[in-house]
């Protein structure tokens, strides 16, 4: 009989906190036991920058769990909005982008909650025709820098009309992360804000708002016990070496 070798030893000694296989999460994250999914009639397609793949703290892979009506694509750039949803769109300027740009609702003079602008950072003229004829949504998911990448990346998203939101609250992340903007949301409180405030369902907002404060109480739960999930370990390289395996 031969020794018991390779892949079960390794792996046993190098003992790296297991993921869960749905969320993706280190086990001690996982938090699918409270992911209930809702039909959202409006589409959501997140696109997350590759070196966005943030396991502890990331919420692309729990939002698209939890939103039935969902397309999560890892990558820099697709040929178009068909290409990158995996089924043909007949009019992407009924498609949404949440726009990354300069233009705060603050300074439109609106308390919206949503608001369709034009190129020149202006509000559209015709909101609610706008908004309602809207039949998905895009969000770029990746730090500030990361998810402009992706904008200038992708020149098919100048066909989809440009949304900003106006967030009642600074994100849940706090400290956790640092945003250079006040306003920048977790793509989890972004995507239930948009679906939200287009499908006129609270709920959705606050179902996303409950997910994800759960994870985040999970991970201040589990970071004493698992330094390696502290923000500043920069495991990211180390992991998807090892998960490419
Ligand atoms: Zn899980």
């Amino acid at each position: 009989m031969s020794k018991p070798s390779g892949p079960q030893t390794v792996a046993s000694a190098a003992a790296p906190t297991a993921d869960c296989q749905r969320c993706l999460k280190p086990l001690p994250l996982c938090i699918c036991d409270a992911i209930t999914p809702i039909e959202n009639r409006i589409s959501l397609l997140i696109l997350q920058h590759p070196q966005e793949q943030d396991r502890a703290l990331g919420t692309a892979r729990v939002t698209a769990l939890q939103l039935k009506n969902t397309v999560l694509k890892i990558g820099l750039s697709w040929p178009s909005l068909s290409r990158a949803l995996g089924r043909p769109v007949a009019d992407p300027s009924r498609w949404a982008v949440l726009y990354l740009g300069s233009a705060r609702l603050s300074d439109l003079g609106t308390n919206s909650d949503i608001v369709a602008i034009n190129r020149k950072g202006e509000m559209e003229d015709n909101q609610r025709g706008i908004l309602k004829a809207v039949e998905g949504v895009v969000v770029l998911d990746g730090t500030w820098s990361q998810a402009k990448a992706l904008w200038w990346r992708n020149a098919w998203l100048l066909k989809c009309q440009r949304v900003i939101l106006g967030p009642a609250r600074p994100s849940r992340y706090g400290k956790l992360r640092r945003e250079p903007r006040a306003e920048g949301l977790s793509t989890i409180e972004a995507a239930g804000m948009l679906l939200s405030a287009l499908e006129k369902r609270p709920e959705i907002s606050d179902t996303l708002d409950a997910t994800f404060e759960r994870m985040l109480a999970k991970y201040q739960e589990a970071r004493t016990s698992l330094p390696e999930l502290a923000p500043k370990a920069r495991p990211k390289r180390d992991y998807r070496r090892r998960k490419r395996r």
